[in-house]
């Protein structure tokens, strides 16, 4: 164990469906890493997708992270709850006009955007509204509008705990991008902020340390440091671990069968083995026998983690008693 200053490592499930293999292996990747070095997990419940939020599905990760023996310290973090603080940071990033509103539809974005960057897959916003003054919010109540963090056309570079160093444009990598959601309501602003902003505000308010997340996230990075550094918040460390995909290399979905965390145990299948699968998978250990989370504290290492995403196999299922 390594000592120093205090480690805090965070699970941040969004309830909008169930939680599947895939989320349970960044899962305990994240968990590992930071009881490895002796530190703690807060967890956060990210609910505040409205409309996709599904109804049921927080206690149900809830039971799954105990299923799985990954244990969190304090009080758990809801969303929902929280939205004066993300108010707070939009204030603060409106009152130094580093934000702005927009009216553009989606259609418009999408007719006017350059070509997506291609690894990214996401449009880029033109800039139509850059022009705006914070101040003509004023003017656009009960018209829809977004807000958007005006966003640099500079590479920016972070250390990733897992790819080294990388270096990603975020003016390429969808331009200047939303804090706050488009409001159809009559206020001027209703309650939805973007998950950029809010998951900014909450892992520095919680004190989070290292975010381990999947790889699909990248993108997200460096416009996160770009809000730390404008709201003056400690930045954490990142390391973005590689995706479990089906066999079509696909992000692990629906179309791949029913590989929901529930489902699973629902039909018998012990974490234990799961867990076994999901170390192997990992290299933490040299077959997928079966393991409690806590066994893999000491062998838990992220650059064992194959480079490639982990390609879940229907054989992999079957081997834990579990058919798709
Ligand atoms: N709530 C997000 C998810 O479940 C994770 C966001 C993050 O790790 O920053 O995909
Ligand atoms: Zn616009």
């Amino acid at each position: 164990m390594k000592s120093g200053p205090m480690i805090r490592g965070r699970l941040a499930p969004s309830p909008t469906g169930a939680q599947h293999v895939g989320n349970a292996r960044t899962y305990l990747a994240a968990w590992l890493s930071s009881r490895a070095q002796g530190g703690e997990v807060v967890l956060r419940i990210e609910d505040i997708d409205s409309p996709r939020i599904k109804v049921g599905a927080t206690s149900l990760a809830l039971e799954d992270l105990s299923w799985l023996g990954l244990d969190w310290d304090g009080e758990m973090v809801v969303q929902s709850k929280r939205l004066n603080h993300y108010r707070q940071a939009l204030d603060f990033l409106l009152e130094r006009e580093l934000a702005y509103p927009c009216t553009c539809t989606r259609s418009e974005v999408q007719q006017l955007a350059s070509a997506p960057h291609e690894d990214l897959g996401e449009l880029v916003y033109p800039g139509t509204c850059s022009g705006r003054k914070s101040s003509s919010l004023k003017e656009l109540v009960g018209k829809p509008h977004c807000l958007r963090f005006r966003t640099p056309r500079t590479p920016m570079t972070f250390n990733d705990g897992f790819h080294n160093w990388v270096t990603l444009n975020p003016g390429e990598a969808g331009g200047d991008f939303a804090i706050w959601r488009a409001s159809p309501g009559p206020e001027s602003l209703s309650e939805m902020p973007a998950y950029q902003l809010a998951v900014v505000v909450d892992d520095a308010s919680q004190g989070v340390t290292e975010v381990i997340r999947g790889e699909d996230l990248i993108p997200s990075t460096p416009r996160q440091i770009l809000l730390y550094q404008n709201l003056n918040l400690q930045v954490p460390a990142f390391t973005h671990i590689p995706l479990v995909v089906g066999p079509d290399g696909r992000r692990l979905a629906k179309r791949h069968g029913d590989t929901r965390l529930h489902s699973l145990r629902d039909k018998g299948v012990k974490a234990e083995a799961l867990l076994g699968l999901l170390a192997w998978s990992c290299g933490w250990l040299e077959k997928p026998a079966p393991v409690q989370a806590k066994d893999l504290i000491p062998v838990f290492k992220i650059q064992s983690i194959p480079r490639e995403p982990f390609v879940l196999r229907q054989k992999h299922l079957e081997d834990l008693g579990y058919s798709l």
